[in-house]
């Protein structure tokens, strides 16, 4: 089966709707007709400042709901990143071809060093991208017999096009030893935007509290915040991105979760208002992820049990990992150990 590789950084406190409908969704189909392997990245969660026992605990959880909402780990391989020095390894392989002009051309560094001021802005996160693509290239499969898949959102693409470049420079240089990865868009994928600000992203980072809607949120708050949510002028249920954004944004999510098509949607609540809408979106979403919160806590109270998994999972990337490192030290030039 052709591989999957794909990372998600434990920065927050729980996912978001946008991360499950844009990316963790399809994290969980892909298993079936997929290799997969998938990673907590805490390596990249360093590269802004970060609270080491927030980071600890983060990145379990970050496992755990990854596990709740249905990546399995007996067909995946779910691991941390950390856990795996071959990443680490393989990025200052890769940095050292790596041009910095090219580098400084990477827009995600851009706005977030600008965000930051340069004295504030580490090597780290100038390198980010670099250490991405070691994080790609690493489960790269044997060359010429398949494809590499790496399902990435809009803002990443530039990132993966390095990942591309870095490879076929390494083999350019150093003879055939990377597939150089595919993007893959996944089916059904959605953007989903923020509840307060229905033209901007829902995002980690960005999004104000009332604006995102958290997987692991209590029922009480989750149902407030959706019939808070900014709806637009008029009160018919209607599709329309441009003048009815904040609607708009909501049918997206109700038919993601509930498989309902628009239109129909909109013929159901014909009428009715928003707040009928409205009421029944917070049970939909809540049918989602009231389980999803439950499994992720149940996973949580047993941290030795995810341990071992995690383990287990790095086993088995390390392998991996390993193999594709022996062959980058002997082409690079490196004496073997012995
Ligand atoms: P940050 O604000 O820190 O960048 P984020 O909310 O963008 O966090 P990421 O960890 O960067 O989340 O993204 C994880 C995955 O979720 C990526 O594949 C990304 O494309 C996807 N994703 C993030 N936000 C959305 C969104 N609003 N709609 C759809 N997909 C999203
Ligand atoms: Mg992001």
């Amino acid at each position: 089966a052709p591989r999957v590789l794909s990372g998600i950084q434990p920065t927050a406190d729980s996912f978001h709707l946008g991360n499950y409908l844009g990316a963790l969704r399809q994290w969980v189909s892909l298993q079936d007709t997929h290799e997969t392997f998938y990673c907590v990245v805490d390596l990249h969660a360093i590269t802004v400042e970060h609270d080491p026992e927030l980071l600890r605990r983060r990145t379990r959880v970050s496992a755990a709901q990854l596990i709740a909402m249905g990546v399995d780990p007996g067909r995946a391989t779910l691991f941390v990143q950390s856990h795996v020095p071959e990443h680490a390894e393989l990025a200052w392989v890769l940095g050292c071809l790596t041009g910095f002009g090219e580098a400084s051309r990477m827009t995600q560094f851009k706005d977030k060093s600008s965000k930051q001021g340069t004295s504030a802005t580490s090597v780290g996160l100038f390198t980010y991208p670099v250490l991405q693509a070691a994080d790609i290239l690493l489960y790269t499969p044997e060359p010429g017999t398949a494809v590499l898949r790496v399902p990435v959102g809009e803002d990443q693409r530039q990132h993966l096009e390095l990942t591309r470049t870095l490879a076929q420079r390494f083999n350019h240089r150093f003879g055939e030893t990377f597939v150089a990865p595919e993007a893959h868009i996944p089916e059904g994928a959605a953007k989903i935007t923020d509840l307060q600000e229905p033209d901007a992203k829902m995002s980690k980072s960005a999004s104000s509290p009332q604006g995102i809607i958290d997987v692991l949120e209590e029922p009480g708050p989750m149902r407030k915040k959706i019939m808070r949510a900014v709806t637009d002028t008029g009160s018919e249920v209607v599709y329309d991105e441009e003048k009815k954004a904040g609607v708009t944004n909501l049918l997206r999510i109700y038919s993601a979760l509930d498989g309902t098509p628009v239109p129909d949607l909109e013929a159901k609540y014909a009428g009715s208002g928003y707040g009928q809408f409205k009421k029944d979106l917070a049970e939909v979403v809540l049918g989602t992820f009231t389980p999803i919160r439950e499994r992720t806590a149940a996973l949580l109270d047993d941290p030795a049990e995810l341990d071992r998994i995690l383990e287990k999972g790095a086993e088995r990337a390390g392998a991996v990992a390993a193999r594709t490192m022996e062959t980058v030290r002997e082409r690079v030039g490196f004496v073997g150990r012995g």
